[in-house]
């Protein structure tokens, strides 16, 4: 039983308008949880490599978002995405620390690695910021897995609430990723539906509006840990999302603390299985403070 965190105070730097839900006091509440974890390790995360956030983005995506950075101002990028002066600094330590972990996997497959971490990144696309993200650090972490690792077999599993349609977009068609979504359906930001046409390497699956622990926990059951076991992947990724949690004030499923120890707990038997044990998990939303700390501790148990 071993968990790494890979964290950075500079992941508060990023802030956006008062009243906005993802504010740099999510950080605390999530190590809150985890502190609570007494085993666990913590190294500070380091900002990803250029050449890291160019697995996902394109150039001229980059280099607009440093234009703007460094400019000072503060930028609205859509309706709920805000850059401001410490908001390229604490995406690139997501980002960065998503990679690390999977380095740290691979050099020592007993362990899990989890990054707390903001802001999140599963709805950034590659030529494009929306719902909060600026860089896909998951994206990031699977095409780093596969360039710099040489592995054939990398899935990312996501069961934030929201579908992560960034990941989707830069993943699909790559035929060593594969990617596995649970998401509340409708909701933010409308994708993901199971019979839309997409890639080979995509697996979608919604929970409708008002579902709890028992339809989430058959719905992996019946399709998405079968599709995970099937795929026998080399390292599981996980957009570790907290937002389908009863208390979340964006979204309307209603699970439960422990339906996030079980979660992890059976990505981690699956780990074992195929992979060694290796998986590295990112925090994407999760929006009510005492919702994600009680969230975080009990996935945190589940992935040890
Ligand atoms: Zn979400």
């Amino acid at each position: 039983m071993s968990l790494l965190v890979l964290t950075h105070a500079d992941c508060r730097r990023h802030t956006p308008p008062e009243g906005h839900p993802e504010r740099p006091e999510r950080l605390d509440a999530a190590l809150r949880g985890i502190d609570e974890i007494k085993s666990h390790r913590q190294r500070p995360a380091e900002p990803a490599q250029h050449s890291q956030l160019l697995l996902a983005h394109g150039p001229n995506y980059l280099n607009s978002l440093e234009n703007l950075a460094a400019a000072g101002n503060r930028v609205s990028l859509d309706s709920d995405t805000h850059l401001g002066p410490g908001s390229l600094r604490a995406a690139s330590l997501a980002a960065g620390a998503a990679c690390q972990g999977v380095d740290e996997v691979m050099r020592d497959a007993g362990q899990s690695a989890f990054a707390i971490v903001r802001p999140p990144g599963h709805h950034a696309e590659s030529a494009r910021a929306m719902g909060f993200c600026f860089y896909n650090s998951i994206a990031i972490a699977a095409l780093h897995a596969v360039e710099t690792h040489g592995l054939d077999r990398v899935a990312v599993c996501d069961f934030d609430v929201h579908h992560g349609n960034g990941t989707e977009a830069i993943l699909a068609g790559n035929s060593k990723t594969l990617f596995l979504s649970s998401h509340q359906s409708p909701l933010y930001p409308g994708t993901g539906q199971p019979d839309a046409p997409h890639a080979d390497n995509v697996r979608n699956h919604t929970l409708p509006t008002g579902s709890g622990s028992n339809e989430f926990r058959e719905l992996w059951l019946e399709h998405l840990l079968p599709e995970l076991e099937q795929y026998r992947p080399q390292l599981i990724l996980v957009s570790a999302g907290f937002d389908a949690h009863w208390r979340d004030p964006l979204a309307q499923l209603e699970l439960k603390d422990e339906d996030y120890y079980w979660i992890g707990d059976q990505l981690k038997a699956l780990a074992r299985k195929s992979a060694n044990g290796r998986l590295v998990a990112s925090l994407e939303g999760g929006y009510d403070l005492k919702g994600l700390k009680e969230s975080v501790l009990a996935f945190g148990e589940g992935i040890e």
